[in-house]
């Protein structure tokens, strides 16, 4: 298989209680392609504006990441800024600037267009039909999103979601969408609209995964100290989806197995700042880790 991700490459500004980074990459297709990239070679979509740094490109592409689709425009690179409580699965969005991303509409590449796995990470939902329409044979779209889309665009995410086979939402932003208190319930409204998956991130609390006929759980990795939870969400996405690019056939226990890849990738994400974690992680704490979940869910 091939995995497409469409995201956003970004500078973020990110305050904690206890310390504050200006400027600092991150996007959710960033985060998303570096944490796939530990499982397979995922082509990466997006813009950025002149003021990217260069090193970080070529930084993906040492990490096995495509970057024929990423684009260099003219202007500034988004920018979002972000403000956590004590509660780390508390943030209030203080900033959003599209800057670049605001014009673009992705025009993928040739080779992107035969990617049999789509991910349509936090980007405007109104570009989600034009983006799927350029891929040839796709076997499986998933798609997240965040409060942003949810509250800007909700018709047109309901309007995805009858594409979609795999949906992504934490626990805040299926509440919110579905308007549904109850994470069973609003699993099953997604489930209706079209989804065959649908996957719950509650943060330190871990994922609940939805399907027609089949229900999953998984606790997230105990954490003593989080530092910056920037990315968890995007790069539990990268690390299921690129656990499930690599495997060889789609079943319960690749979908599970796939939850806890992710879950593993996204645990060493909020230790440090933005992606200067995933820059030092290697394979291996990853396996590592992985055997820990296990260890944690069996009796
Ligand atoms: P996560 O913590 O996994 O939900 O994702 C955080 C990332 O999403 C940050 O690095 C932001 O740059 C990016 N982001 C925030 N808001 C948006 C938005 N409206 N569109 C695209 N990306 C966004």
């Amino acid at each position: 298989m091939s995995l497409l991700i469409v995201g956003s490459i970004a500078f973020d500004t990110i305050e904690t209680p206890y310390e504050r980074r200006e400027r600092i990459v991150g996007g959710s297709g960033t985060y998303c392609a570096l944490a796939a990239s530990f499982f397979t070679r995922p082509m990466l979509s997006g813009v950025v504006g002149e003021d990217f740094p260069r090193e970080i490109i070529a930084f993906f592409q040492n990490r096995g990441i495509q970057t024929e689709g990423v684009l260099i425009r003219p202007g500034k690179t988004f920018f979002w800024e972000g403000k956590y409580g004590y509660d780390p699965n508390q943030r209030e969005t203080l900033r959003t600037e599209l800057n670049v991303m605001a014009e673009f509409i992705p025009s993928l590449p040739e080779s992107y267009q035969q990617a049999t796995i789509v991910y349509l990470a936090t980007i405007d939902p109104d570009w989600h039909e034009a983006i799927l329409n350029q891929v040839k044979r796709p076997k499986i779209v998933a798609m997240d999103t965040i409060q942003f889309w949810v509250t800007h665009k909700t018709e047109s995410l309901w309007q995805s979601l009858k594409k979609v086979n795999i949906f992504f939402a934490n626990d805040e932003e299926i509440r919110l969408l579905t308007r549904e208190v109850n994470l069973v319930r609003a699993g099953k409204k997604v489930l209706e609209a079209g989804p065959s998956l649908v996957i719950v991130k509650k943060g330190e609390h871990g994922a609940l995964v939805f399907g027609r006929d089949f229900i999953f759980g998984t606790l997230a990795h105990p954490c003593e100290e989080v530092v910056d939870p920037t990315g968890a969400g995007d790069s539990f996405a990268g690390g299921f989806l690129g656990y499930f690019d690599r495997a060889k056939k789609i079943s319960p226990r690749t979908i599970k197995k796939a939850v806890v890849a992710g879950s593993a990738v996204a645990s060493f994400v909020i230790e440090d700042f933005g992606i200067d974690r995933l820059r030092r992680l290697t394979p291996e704490e990853i396996r590592q880790r992985m055997r820990f979940f296990h260890h944690l869910v069996s009796f």
